[in-house]
This record gives C-alpha cells, sequence and structure tokens, in this order.
C-alpha cells in the first residue's frame, strides 16, 4: 500500500457527497452471522447443478454483449409474480439497490426530493442523495405502524416526487397494509415505491402491492432475491410497474447492464423457485422462537413479518452487541435507541444467538 497523501476532503469531491458516510454493515467473518438479513442456507445442491450448467453454457457466448432486454429472465420473473403480469411490466438490476437507483435517476435527481417513513431502510437515504435528491424523513407512530392517514398526511405536507414505503419495513419488520399504499398513492403525483424485500416472510395470505398495480402508472413494486431465495451472492433484484414507467428506467440504464452470467443464473434459479423458497418457512418458524425467546429473556420484540426481529429493552446495545461479538455471533446495531437486530438463521445458527443472548444477561 502506497503512503496516503491526500484525504477525500483535498478531492474536488461533489459538494453535496461531502460529509456522506458509505453504507458499511460490518463484513466480519464470525461462526454466526446474522446480521445483514441474508438467508443462512445455502442454495440446495439440486438447483446449484442447474445454475451451473446454465452458467456454462451462457459462458461460451461470453465474448459478446448479453441481451440487453433479458428478455427470458423478465419472462420468468412475470411467471414467478403472477397476477396476470407480462414481460413489458417487469425490470431487473444487480440488486434491488441498484432496481431503486434506476428508479431515482429517472425520477429524482437535483431539485427533487424523495421521503420515507423512518426508522427505515438505511440505503433510501443513501441512494436519494448520491442521485442528487433531497432526503425528507417522515415519521411512524411510537410502535413503528404507519396508519394510511398517518402517511397520507405527512405525503400531503411534504408533496416530495417519490415516496418510499418498505413493506415489511425494515428494520423494524413492520407489516404494512395495501390501504396505507392506496391512500398515499392517491394524494400524491410522484412516484410511489412499494419495496417487498421481505414479502416472501409474511403470512402467505398477505396480499401483495401487485395487486394494485392496475390503473396506477406510478406505482413501482420492487423485490428481490437477495433474501428469501439465497442469492444474496449473485445480486440479482427486480420490479413491476406499467410498461411506460419501465421505459424510463431504459433512459438511465447502463448498457447491457445484467451480465449473460446473472441472466443466466437467476434464470435457472427462477425455474426451481419452489425448491429455493422451501426454507422460508423454516426461516419463519426461527424468527417467531426468536420473538418468543427475547421476550422470554425480558426483552420487547416488535412484531416482524420479516425473516428478522427487531427487540427492544436493550440496555446498552453497542455492549450487548460487542459481548454477542465476542461470543462468536453477528448481529446489527441499526442505531435505535435501545434496539438490536438479528436475522433469523438455520436452527443451530439461531439456538447459538438464543443463547449466547441469555449467556449475556438479559437486559446487559
Ligand atoms: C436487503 C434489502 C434489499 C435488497 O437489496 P439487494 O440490493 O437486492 O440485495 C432491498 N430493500 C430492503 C428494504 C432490504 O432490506
Amino acid at each position: 500500500m502506497g503512503e496516503v497523501t491526500v484525504r477525500l476532503d483535498d478531492l474536488p469531491l461533489r459538494d453535496d457527497l461531502r460529509g456522506m458516510t458509505p453504507y458499511g454493515a460490518p463484513q466480519a467473518a464470525l461462526p454466526v452471522a446474522l446480521n445483514v438479513n441474508e438467508n443462512t442456507h445455502p442454495v440446495p445442491s439440486e438447483v446449484a447443478d442447474d445454475i451451473l450448467d446454465a452458467i456454462a453454457r451462457a459462458l461460451r457466448d461470453v465474448n459478446r454483449y448479453p441481451d440487453r432486454e433479458f428478455t427470458g429472465l423478465r419472462e420468468a420473473f412475470a411467471d414467478y409474480l403472477g397476477n396476470g403480469l407480462t414481460r413489458e411490466q417487469i425490470w431487473a438490476a444487480n440488486g434491488s439497490n441498484e432496481v431503486l437507483q434506476h428508479i431515482l435517476q429517472a425520477f429524482g435527481g437535483p431539485g427533487r426530493r424523495a421521503l420515507g417513513f423512518t426508522p427505515t431502510y438505511s440505503m433510501y437515504p443513501i441512494l436519494t442523495r448520491a442521485t442528487g435528491a433531497e432526503w425528507v424523513a417522515a415519521e411512524r407512530e411510537h410502535d413503528y405502524t404507519l396508519s394510511p392517514a398517518f402517511a397520507a398526511d405527512q405525503v400531503v405536507r411534504e408533496n416530495p416526487d417519490i415516496v418510499f414505503l418498505c413493506a415489511p419495513n425494515n428494520p423494524t419488520g413492520t407489516p404494512l397494509g395495501l390501504d396505507v399504499i392506496e391512500a398515499v398513492y392517491a394524494v400524491t403525483d410522484g412516484i410511489v415505491i412499494v419495496d417487498e424485500a421481505y414479502h416472501e416472510f409474511a403470512p402467505h395470505d398477505a396480499p401483495s402491492a401487485v395487486t394494485l398495480l392496475a390503473g396506477r402508472p406510478r406505482l413501482v413494486v420492487s423485490r428481490t432475491m437477495s433474501k428469501a431465495f439465497a442469492f444474496a451472492g449473485a445480486r440479482v433484484g427486480y420490479l413491476a410497474a406499467d410498461p411506460a414507467l419501465i421505459d424510463a428506467l431504459r433512459l438511465v440504464r447502463l448498457p447491457y447492464h445484467l451480465s449473460a452470467l446473472t441472466q443466466a443464473a437467476a434464470t435457472a434459479a427462477l425455474g426451481h423457485a419452489e425448491t429455493m423458497l422451501s426454507m422460508v418457512d423454516e426461516i419463519v418458524a426461527q424468527r417467531d422462537r426468536i420473538s418468543a425467546t427475547v421476550a422470554a429473556l425480558g426483552y420487547v420484540a416488535h412484531e416482524s413479518w420479516t425473516n428478522f426481529v427487531l427487540f427492544g429493552g436493550v440496555d446498552d446495545p453497542a455492549a450487548t452487541w460487542k459481548a454477542l461479538y465476542d461470543r462468536g455471533v453477528l448481529i446489527r446495531d441499526v442505531g435505535i435507541p435501545h434496539h438490536l437486530r438479528v436475522t433469523a438463521g438455520t436452527a443451530d445458527e439461531t439456538t447459538a444467538f438464543l443463547d449466547a443472548l441469555a449467556s449475556v444477561g438479559s437486559r446487559a
């Protein structure tokens, strides 16, 4: 490594990026890593074999640019989402973070504002500001829920160009009713993004915002393969929206942004959606076990429709986080006073977390 000669502040950085901190969940190689809501179950081996075959075939043509319109993959996502969707209504990118970035590039940018209900996904303000728009932090109720009137009133007051609704919400796990989405959509002329990154972990009869798309051309429903699909390392996210909105995203995407290898891997994985999702019920069972056990230890578990649990009543989150770290268990301090967040892992990982938390002493 060369000597450090300049600091970031010495460079001619954009003024609006000065003072920003990058996304930075710790990536430590601990035996039990339950900090970034991954699916900790590996891809089932019969599916892995199929994905490998698909990647091998794609590799033979890798001298050529890939299908810029990733047609086969969009068809596979339309099939997966059902509800009569067609590939014209589907977009995809390298993780739903890039999908969100495309929306912000097309509909946000300098002079515009994007609003979210905090605490919510930490990438919303980062993506908003990095694309030149202003971030507006709206509020939730004290239990992190959001009623239609409370949400719509704030949208009317702030009049943003883009509204983020995280359903269910990260980092709190809180469900969001379709009535909130309808109420917010009705009072804005802007884009309404419903981020359903954790939808597969919600009760099976919970309706998706995809059912609201008809007649709402400014509504976007984003999804990811990173969580339920156990595909975080492949970087694949997608959305469903009106075909005209998707035409707007074509203006800002880089040419051939989804590599041939990514398209091949994701299409093959979607062909095994049922097997890929077979662990979801097991993860939900571990999530509910976490909620019940942390409550028995004297903490407050917030209702979760996701693969993680936010728990409160932690006297000193940094100290508890470190005590768990020292016991080989990595969870997340999301910066909410007296709270920590833990991902539901395999049964063994979950047991390791719960045992470690109990040994730290309740309300350490
Ligand atoms: C994990 C997560 C995502 C997914 O990001 P990818 O870029 O698809 O890995 C999106 N939204 C929320 C709220 C998340 O928690």
